[in-house]
């Protein structure tokens, strides 16, 4: 069962014109599998990537993730699906600045209520100490660096275990010791959990070192 499959995906924007932004893509990315979307500026990546998140449902062609459509789904039936099996990573880390580092990264879980405070406190803590953010836990947000905030994002977009895990530009805001620190991490996830990723990047480097590369040019699939 493929993690992902994406089949002759068409999506239009109606303004300011008409403009046919994503044309016919098809492509399917396995379990535990490590994807680089690429393309230049205005490509689609983003458009591409908004969909494949399930936020976004105009568009014609069919998703199916883990062997379940996506497409066809009702709004709340949408949001159930993201919280439980997908994480996503942005270029901005959009932590709460005035909360904890660790409110920050539980945060999704209470949503989820599955799980006791205090379990989702335990794992929280062993996921930031898997990120080396071990130490700065009681710490507001804001208070430390950038670098770090970017991990404490990635261990919020981990906390309820997500089997497909989305990155828009995640580097895109880091020097290339952090780049390289992100880079190792989804890796690792990958090859230990078998997570899956799918990460926009314009980093050629941290694109030539994943699985995978899918490159887009003016919204269609020119390489895999
Ligand atoms: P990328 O992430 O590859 O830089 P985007 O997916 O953000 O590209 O955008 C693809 C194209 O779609 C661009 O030409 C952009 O201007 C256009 N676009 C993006 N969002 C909208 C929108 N909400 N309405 C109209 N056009 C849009
Ligand atoms: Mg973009």
């Amino acid at each position: 069962m493929k993690a992902l499959s994406v089949k002759k995906i068409n999506k239009y924007f109606h303004e300011p014109t008409a403009f046919h932004v994503l044309k016919d893509i098809s492509f399917e990315v396995d379990r535990g599998e490590f994807v680089s979307i690429i393309g230049k500026s205005g490509s689609g990546k983003s458009t591409l990537l908004y969909l494949l998140s399930t936020m976004d449902t105009n568009y014609t062609g069919e998703i199916t993730m883990g062997g379940k459509a996506i497409t066809g789904l009702k709004q709340n039936q949408l949001a159930k699906f993201r919280n439980e099996h997908i994480g996503f990573v942005f270029q901005f880390h959009y932590l709460l600045p005035e909360f904890t580092v660790l409110d920050n990264v539980m945060l999704p879980a209470l949503k989820l209520m599955k799980k006791s405070k205090e379990e989702i406190k335990g794992e929280a803590i062993e996921l930031l100490t898997l990120l080396g953010i071990k130490g700065h836990e009681y710490k507001q947000s804001s208070k430390i660096s950038g670098g770090q905030q970017q991990r404490v994002a990635i261990a919020r977009a981990l906390i309820n275990s997500p089997s497909i895990i989305m990155g828009d530009e995640p580097t895109g805001n880091l020097d290339s010791k952090n780049t390289k620190v992100v880079f190792d991490i989804f890796r690792e996830l990958a090859k230990e959990r078998g997570q899956t990723i799918i990460s926009v990047t314009h980093d050629d480097e941290f694109a030539a070192n994943c699985d995978r590369i899918v490159e887009l040019s003016d919204g269609k699939l020119i390489s895999e």
